[in-house]
């Protein structure tokens, strides 16, 4: 397993020689002591990616597009052994690792799509600007990658893919908590043939690295993906060197099932929206609102499938939930569960911790509250966490004003038979994502980002790849 950093294509130790422990979030077993990188390492990385910018660009793009699927190639070949550095890092089952790589080289293939189909030199009717005016797409240079431990490794993909794709360079910091991933896919790249300093990769604390991140005007671009309050503190940094900057934040997404809605069907997306990753998903659903009419139903329904879930250590077999990734998750959920009951709601499946012997006190059972109400921490904020808290609404009126009243917008969800009714509903959801009888609304062909607090900017498909490459105008007058 790969334990150092990638500075210029050289496999290296922090400069103080210093570490800072993996745990695994089942045990607190050591996985991998990584590099405490600081200030002169990043700057090293950030020197290598500038420099290594211009001869990557002057490339033929077709090379690059080559390189991506022979990652996303390898990637394939290498999933057990990245499942199991995944798991033993991050907690989540053996199988959705695998899904999770699946995914992540998802978005190495569809960059490479993207990237062979789309134009990077447009002219403008001449009749009618008067004279020949090129706009062509520019890569923006050295890029920064800020990931966040939820999806390791799907979350770096997404920005690698683009990135590379339209020949720019990166320097990554992974999260503390799983950086192991991401020095397995820094393998990979050089095992790709990915030229010295395109793919850098520092370990360490986030404060001092995002700081040199945001500072240093090599910097073009910086694309984080993790909370709205760290968000916020770059946002803060950015305004120095003024890098673009593309933040996919927080979500706290309302799963809305309607009166007509098939609740069989609603369930199985109740399942899969809100326990994958124990429940640990920017996407996952965080409210239910659900029809008074179907609601006793979806309840019961919702609770006998919940009910099945098996909460183990990952790597063990028929494992649905893993253990969520630190105490202070923990804290949280039972926060959000205590407030929850202690104004009035009913615990009707879990509500507590899961004992495991010789296992971290991390596991939480499934669980489904409902009598929920607007004012309830649980529905003010993203839970991340295996917990189903369901209002009953009347009206749909009331349902898309609660579902609106949040500081956040990614995604939300609609069940309904009525097609038709649901795309003209779709659009009076303040979210950037919105899933009608989908719980999995994300692929790697179509933009995804959020609204309000949710962020800046989209990730996949071609807006994904737009984000790399600002507009350049080139306006050409009379050459003789
Ligand atoms: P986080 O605490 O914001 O951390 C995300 C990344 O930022 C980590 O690499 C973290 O490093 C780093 N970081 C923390 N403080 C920093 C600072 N001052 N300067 C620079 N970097 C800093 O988020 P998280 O807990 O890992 O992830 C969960 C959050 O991510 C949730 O809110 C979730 O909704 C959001 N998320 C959003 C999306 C999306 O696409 N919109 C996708 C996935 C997750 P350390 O880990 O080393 O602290």
């Amino acid at each position: 397993m790969q334990n150092l950093n990638l500075i210029a294509g050289s496999w290296c130790p922090a400069d103080s020689g210093g570490t800072f422990p993996v745990l695994d979030p089942a045990d607190d077993g050591l996985v991998a002591e990584v590099p405490e990188c600081g200030i002169a390492e990043t700057r090293r990385a950030i020197e290598a990616a500038h420099a290594a910018h211009p001869p990557f660009l002057a490339r033929p793009a077709a090379e690059r597009v080559d390189m991506l699927r022979r990652l996303s190639a390898l990637m394939d070949d290498r999933v057990d052994e990245l499942a199991s550095i995944l798991t033993s890092e991050q907690g989540k089952p053996l199988a959705e690792a695998r899904g999770e790589i699946a995914y992540a080289r998802s978005y190495l293939d569809g960059a490479a799509w993207e990237a062979e189909r789309m134009a990077m030199v447009e002219e403008l009717d001449p009749e009618r600007t008067g004279k020949a005016i090129l706009v062509r797409r520019a890569a923006v240079g050295a890029t920064a990658a800020i990931t966040p431990w939820n999806f390791p490794i799907a979350m770096l993909t997404k920005k690698v893919g683009p990135a590379f794709a339209m020949g720019c360079t990166m320097v990554l910091k992974p999260a503390e908590h799983t950086p192991l991933s991401a020095l397995a896919f820094g393998e990979l790249c050089i095992e790709a043939g990915v030229p010295d300093g395109v793919m850098n990769i520092v370990t360490g604390s986030p404060e001092v690295i995002g700081e040199e991140l945001m500072g240093n005007p090599l910097i073009r671009k910086v694309s984080f993906t993790g909370s709205t309050e760290v968000g916020r503190i770059l946002v803060r940094g950015a305004s120095r060197n003024l890098p673009r900057l593309a933040l996919e934040l927080g979500g706290h997404a309302p799963f809305i099932v309607l009166e007509d809605a098939d609740v069989e069907l609603a369930v199985a997306g109740a399942m899969s929206c809100k326990f994958r990753n124990a429940g640990q998903a920017c996407i996952s659903a965080n409210r239910f609102l659900v029809h008074e009419a179907v609601h006793d139903r979806f309840v019961e329904r919702l609770v006998e499938a919940a009910g099945r879930l098996v909460v183990g250590r990952g790597t063990d077999d028929g494992v649905d939930i893993g253990p969520v990734i630190d105490d202070a998750s923990m804290a949280k959920i039972d926060r959000h569960v205590r407030d929850a009951l202690d104004r009035g709601a009913r615990c009707e499946l879990g509500g507590g911790h899961v004992h495991i012997d010789g296992l971290t006190d991390r596991f939480h059972e499934p669980t489904v509250l409902t009598g929920c109400t607007p004012e309830m921490l649980c529905f003010r904020e993203e839970t991340f966490g295996p917990v189903c808290p369901v209002m009953a609404f009347s009206e749909i009126e009331e349902a898309i004003r609660i579902a609106n009243d949040s500081p956040f917008g990614l995604a939300g969800y609609l069940w309904t038979s009525d097609r038709d009714a649901a795309i003209r509903l779709a659009p009076r959801l303040e979210v950037g994502v919105v899933g009608i009888n989908d719980p999995s609304p994300v692929t790697t062909y179509t933009p995804f980002g959020g609204m309000k607090q949710s962020g800046w900017g989209r990730e996949g498909g071609r807006a994904g790849l737009e984000e790399y490459v600002p507009l350049q105008t080139i306006s050409i007058g009379p050459t003789n």
